[in-house]
């Protein structure tokens, strides 16, 4: 494994990356967006742990790392309903797109990546939501036209590293907040968090916060650069057995495969879905009501 002075696309210099393409032709493609994680978390937890985490995989086993983007889906259906007894009308400090957004902006990176010919690129997105199973479904309508293969990584990506069996704590519980304070420190102050009895909501804090634990944040982080750099591996592996040899997308076959099969599809997507069963909508006098029901007009 050559010396690297940086696995970041956006800080190396042309020698760099064609040298790391060569040893490992791998991208990472870390997303996330600034959304409530409780007092004690940077508002950008979801895409820094992402891209930390990312980082450490490419220096310990190769590949680059993609500029990590931090607009990413949130506010409507699922979202909204999700968020308004969480977080409430406090000024919530979003990057938020539409679902629609996200996955045209997500096809014409993977693009970018497959056209430069990278073999594999490994998509982690730190934030998870009903749009999980719609990147399912754009990936499987573009992944035959590539030739680079892809996977997907969503949510923290690693098991609890805690003695005990109480779990992650959700949303800005104690495991999120964990892992950034291994990967990010910088951006965790349990100092912030608010007293044990005080009434919420507190910024879509979840459970055990207080029992969050550095270390136990650095076991997870070591099992989830395993992993990403086992996908990386076998991404590697796919790409060598197939020798696929598609010609890379241009700008206009996006635009034609977006039109003719994924435009079609965007009104029954997941992160379109507003009301399961027993959740209510936001109330009306709520700033979650405005987005929470959109609908897409192509
Ligand atoms: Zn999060």
């Amino acid at each position: 494994m050559m010396n690297r002075r940086d696995v970041r696309w956006e800080r190396m210099f042309p020698d760099e990356l064609e040298a790391a393409f060569e040893e490992r032709p791998v991208v990472y493609l870390p997303y996330g967006l600034c959304e409530p994680h409780g007092p004690q978390n940077a508002l950008g937890m979801d895409a820094l742990r992402a891209h930390s985490a990312a980082c450490l995989a490419a220096r310990q086993y190769g590949g680059i790392v993609a500029p990590p983007c931090y607009w990413h889906v949130h506010e409507h259906g699922g979202e909204g309903v999700w968020a308004w007894p969480r977080i409430g009308e406090r000024r919530p400090w979003l990057t938020a797109v539409p679902v629609w957004m996200f996955l045209k902006n997500l096809f014409y990176h993977i693009r970018a990546a497959d056209a430069l010919g990278f073999h594999g690129a490994v998509v982690f997105s730190g934030h998870a939501g009903p749009f999980t199973q719609d990147i399912a479904q754009l990936l499987a309508i573009v992944q035959p036209r590539l030739a680079m293969r892809v996977d997907v990584l969503i949510g923290i990506g690693a098991e609890s590293a805690f003695e005990d069996d109480k779990g992650m704590g959700g949303h800005a519980g104690r495991g999120e907040t964990s892992v950034l304070w291994a990967t990010d420190p910088d951006c965790v102050d349990l100092s912030r968090l608010p007293p044990p009895d005080a009434p919420g909501p507190h910024f879509a804090l979840g459970t055990l916060a207080a029992e969050s634990d550095r270390r136990a944040g650095e076991r997870m982080v070591a099992a989830l650069v395993a992993r990403l750099g086992q996908m990386a591996d076998q991404l590697l592996a796919d790409y060598g057995r197939t020798k696929p040899t598609h010609k890379p997308l241009t700008f206009d076959d996006v635009e034609d495969i977006w039109d003719r099969e994924i435009r079609p599809l965007i009104p029954e997507f997941n992160a379109m879905q507003d009301l399961k069963p027993g959740q209510e909508p936001p109330p009306q006098d709520s700033r979650w009501y405005a987005n929470w029901r959109v609908r897409y007009r192509g």
